[in-house]
């Protein structure tokens, strides 16, 4: 069947309509949405400055720097290139020419360590990096050939042994003579190259390619009918924000708001100051919406404001209904996406839809699921929870060089394992139940538990040691470790731990709870048992 659930193979189709995908084998990203006729509009504002970048200055500025890139500094498709930066006007055309050309973009936190980037690097193996002027001293060391981002004078002393090649400013003057070289990108090919911890394990590159985004875009473009003013406040780095901006340049021309970081005051002026009609965030977000309503609605005119668009992390009943009561001309979409399904799973696209209390919506349009029990593997029908597997056209090709995740996750037939235990009621409407796999949300961002025991395991006075999710209203969770102290080390404290990570890690990875126990629970095969570790830890609630 086209929608539904079928019982012969306990398949749930879309109930939403099919979206159509162009067929033509060699297709970028880029070209999809450059070739939209979009009249000399606004594409970006930055939000600090009121910079605008029409659609015209835009595609024009990708081009050169796609000449640059391709000409004059080899880049040929499959070289990885990293983008580390906040949120800009410029980070879009990076991304678009770096895409265009067939090489992957990677993308990393601007908060992570010298240790953490490092990390990527030594997996990604990228040939060069685009970045501002205050992270060059995170990668310097790397050897690595550094495109600057902005082109001011530097507030801090640039490390001497950084390659520092041009500034991206340069490279957008460079005229292009339209006969560059260029291998011819198949939709097949490899976009990006966004870090997941998946269902286990430390962070892993996750493969999407072209295809996968033209399909995406393709979803939402049906879901925003009209020309909407979006924030942008959501990471770039990450699915969510670099999903927003490719998707709404695409969705009939709309204009989006860039805000380097997440900032209540900046994101709720802008909203006023822009006539913003579109909001996506996270739902820590959304409860400080709720909660400071009466402030917020005094000092902030939201009135062009039409709909919130909420995911990446599960929104409560209470908060919803909070904020349905405080913003009633508001519409509250959620959405149910992950990397590995490039920003596609489930969405809400109506009130309607999200008053269905607890539902993150309908599967995305040409996608299917399966509920999986957990035990014996059997596909279960309407209502009866088990593990999400999702098939669609935006699932990912797989992890970057890791054969062994990949088909942990992926299975011959293309389902993706997604480690959310959900349901679908019979309606087709998707509640997600809890999370299987180890991963732990902090304000959205993702904290991988592997990454953080493995650190633990370097400390000279812990012998073992798991860190699990632990609930909290206003940030989801956060990480909390249980430790096994070695003999004669009873003096190692709480604190001693925590600073031991935090000095190492970004802050939304640290540690903020410590229990020591005197062993670890695992199964005979040494896996950690984590349910039984969360109940311990949640059982005083
Ligand atoms: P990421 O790849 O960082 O987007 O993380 C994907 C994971 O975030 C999913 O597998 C879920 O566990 C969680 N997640 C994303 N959106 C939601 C949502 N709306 N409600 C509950 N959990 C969510």
């Amino acid at each position: 069947p086209r929608s539904g659930f079928c019982k012969s193979n306990s398949v749930f189709y879309s109930k939403r309509k099919p979206t159509p995908h162009p067929p033509n084998q060699y297709l970028d990203v880029t070209t999809f949405i450059s070739s939209k006729p979009h009249h000399g509009k606004v594409a970006f504002i930055d939000a600090a400055t009121g910079r605008h970048v029409t659609f015209c200055e835009l595609w024009r500025a990708v081009d050169s720097v796609a000449t640059c890139l391709s000409d004059d500094m080899g880049i040929r498709k499959g070289h990885v290139v990293v983008i580390l930066s906040p949120n800009s006007v410029l980070f879009p055309i990076v991304c678009f020419a770096v895409m265009s050309l067939g090489a992957v973009i990677t993308t990393m936190n601007p908060v992570n360590t010298p240790r953490e980037i490092a990390m990527q690097i030594a997996d990604s193996k990228p040939v060069l990096v685009f970045t501002v002027n205050k992270l060059v001293p995170k990668l310097a060391s790397l050897k690595l050939p550094i495109v600057l981002l902005d082109d001011t004078e530097p507030e801090i002393t640039i490390p001497s042994e950084a390659k520092i090649l041009t500034t991206l400013q340069e490279m957008i003057k460079r005229e292009s003579n339209g006969r560059r070289v260029r291998d011819r990108v198949e939709q097949d090919d490899t976009a990006t190259l966004l870090y997941s911890s998946g269902t286990t394990g430390t962070s892993k590159g996750v493969k999407s390619s072209h295809r996968n985004y033209i399909a995406m875009i393709e979803t939402f473009a049906a879901r925003f009918k009209t020309e909407d003013t979006f924030i942008c406040t959501v990471p770039m780095f990450h699915i969510y924000g670099l999903g927003a901006f490719v998707m709404a340049l695409h969705a009939l021309g709309s204009t989006i708001v860039i805000l380097s970081r997440f900032d209540m005051h900046v994101l709720l002026s802008s909203v006023s100051k822009y006539k913003a009609t579109c909001l996506p965030i996270v739902p820590p977000v959304v409860v400080a919406m709720v909660n400071d309503a009466d402030q917020i609605k005094t000092k902030y005119d939201l009135s062009s404001l039409r709909s919130i668009l909420c995911g990446g992390a599960p929104l409560s009943k209470e908060v919803i209904e909070g904020f349905l009561r405080q913003y009633p001309t508001v519409d509250i979409l959620q959405g149910y996406a992950l990397t590995e399904s490039t920003g596609t799973g489930a969405s809400t696209n109506t009130a309607e839809e999200s008053r269905r209390y607890g539902t993150v919506g309908i599967l995305t349009p040409n996608s299917a699921a399966k509920i999986v029990d957990p035990v014996t593997g059997e596909a279960l029908s309407v209502n009866r929870t088990g593990e999400l597997w999702l098939r669609g056209p935006s699932i990912m090709k797989g992890y970057f060089s890791n054969l062994e995740a990949t088909t942990s996750t992926l299975d011959s037939e293309g389902w993706l394992r997604t480690g959310d235990l959900c349901y679908i009621d019979e309606d087709g409407f998707l509640f997600i139940v809890d999370r299987l796999k180890e991963l732990i949300k902090y304000k959205g961002f993702q904290v991988a538990p592997a990454e953080l025991e493995a650190l633990l395991l370097t400390h000279p006075e812990i012998s073992d040691a798991a860190v699990i999710p632990f609930p909290d209203k206003e940030v989801g969770q956060y990480p909390m470790a249980y430790v096994v102290r070695k003999t004669g080390s009873d003096d190692l404290s709480e604190t001693a731990v925590m600073c031991f990570v935090a000095k190492q890690v970004a802050p939304y990875k640290r540690i903020r709870r410590v229990a020591f126990v005197a062993s670890i629970p695992k199964t005979p095969s040494g896996k950690i048992l984590r349910k039984d570790l969360i109940k311990l830890a949640t059982s005083k609630l």
